[in-house]
């Protein structure tokens, strides 16, 4: 089945309104395992919206129309599909009744603009609109089906979701199903390179990578029919992707480097200390996301100033006087100290700048140190981190909690 998009509305043309409309409505639609072809946008012009309209029916099974639905003259979107389908308006009774009840409410007596909104198409399955006076409505015709819906978004998803949905689910026969691995340390283009031949090889399921701050995301889609079973199109295509991108895949689905770090933790049944400075308490936090860590995290210390770094943690003072508080030593010791104020049996550091000021050409803005230590030994990983003060403190707690991940997995660190 295969559908698509029109947007009527001259704002949008003129740039005055963002389409989110149609972003939404196509995420759906692919939810839905339904080919979306086409988008169109156009004004509120019957000729080019009529044009438009059977132009799209003529070449889908589902047209769906967005905007227009309003009480003024410009709006005219049920009337041109219903005149270039030859079908009458009718008065639908319930909208009517719904329209001055939405009215009653507030107290106002409907302008009859208003009453112009419960015409429809004659046979046309009315769907109601519970967030404003606009109903909108499906059109089955010729075996396809045509479904017109108001512009506003806050109309527009709920009817969507209520209405729209199921109706497009039963007619579609189809299911899919997706699972999303997610990848960190290997950009987005090495990851292709790797799995080109995989991604270009492969219809159903489709595989489709999409960055984010810290990782890369690969979704693979698979569609089939009602009643089948989709996941073995989705496993091989999966463990062909796993085979290449090794053990830089560290979950899959909802998992998160927090929850995959921690759930380790706790299986292995370890204590975890962190010490922090320019994550200020992020690793932490995010540890602390995830139920159930509370057996294995014993603390996590904002050690800021260095005063605190001496005083609490232990880091010699002479050790910060000759390699500077962001520096491998000083990430070695914190996490050393960490290690044994908490009698912890695995503990994180980190110590960098995060911007944007208080860089310089040798320790420049985006240098991170990240520490991890045991009772068997030290890591110390020197990063240099792009972007802003936030983002330097994301990826940071993100490569952090990495390590912790391979070290309990026993595998190479990065
Ligand atoms: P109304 O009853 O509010 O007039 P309508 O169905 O006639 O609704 P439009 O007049 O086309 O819809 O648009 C009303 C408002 O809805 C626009 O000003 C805009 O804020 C929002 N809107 C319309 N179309 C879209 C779209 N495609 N994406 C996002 N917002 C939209
Ligand atoms: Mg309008």
């Amino acid at each position: 089945m295969n559908a698509e998009i029109i947007s009527v509305g001259t704002e949008l043309l003129m740039g005055q309104t963002l389409n989110t409309d149609a972003q939404y409505l196509a995420q759906k639609l692919s939810e839905l395992g339904i080919n979306l072809y086409y988008q169109t946008t156009v004004g509120d012009n019957p000729g080019r919206l009529k044009q438009t309209f059977l132009h799209a029916f003529s070449r889908s099974d589902v047209v769906i129309t967005t905007g227009g639905l309003g009480p003024t003259e410009d709006d005219l979107t049920k009337e041109t599909i219903a005149d270039a389908l030859g079908i009458k308006m009718v008065l639908h009774e319930e909208s009517r009744r719904r329209i001055k009840e939405f009215f009653g409410k507030t107290g106002l007596v409907p302008p009859v603009s208003n009453f112009k909104q419960a015409v429809m198409p004659a046979g046309a399955v009315v769907i109601k609109n519970d967030q404003g006076t606009a109903p909108g409505c499906i059109i089955e015709k010729d075996g396809k089906s045509i479904v017109i819906l108001p512009g506003p978004p806050r109309e527009l998803i709920p009817m969507f979701e209520a209405d729209v949905m199921p109706y497009l689910d039963a007619r579609s026969g189809r299911v899919i199903a997706s699972r999303v691995l997610h990848i960190f340390g290997l950009g987005e283009s090495l990851i292709e390179e790797r799995i080109i031949d995989i991604v270009q090889a492969q219809t159903n399921p489709t595989i489709a990578p999409y960055a984010a701050l810290t990782e890369v995301a690969l979704r693979i889609t698979a569609s089939c029919r009602k009643g089948e079973d989709p996941r073995p199109l989705i496993r091989p295509v999966e463990e062909e992707i796993r085979s290449r991108l090794g053990d830089h895949v560290y979950g899959a689905d909802d998992d998160t480097m927090e929850k995959v770090a921690a759930r380790l933790l706790i299986e292995k049944r370890m204590k975890l200390a962190v010490a922090e400075s320019c994550t200020g308490g992020m690793v932490t936090s995010r540890l602390v996301d995830v139920p159930g860590i509370s057996a294995s995290l014993v603390c996590g210390i904002v050690a800021y100033d260095d005063s605190v770094k001496t005083g609490l943690l232990g880091v010699p003072e002479a050790v910060i006087r000759e390699y500077g508080a962001v520096s491998a030593e000083t990430a070695e010791a914190m996490a050393k100290g960490a290690l044994k104020i908490c009698t912890a049996d695995i503990s994180l550091a980190t110590t960098g700048i995060a911007g944007p000021s208080g860089g310089t050409a040798e320790k420049p803005v985006g240098l991170v140190y990240c520490g991890l230590a045991t009772g068997y030994g030290i890591f110390v990983k020197q990063l240099q981190f792009s972007g802003d003060r936030e983002k330097i403190r994301m990826r940071a707690s993100m490569y952090v909690l990495d390590m912790l991940r391979r070290e309990l997995l026993g595998i190479r660190q990065l």
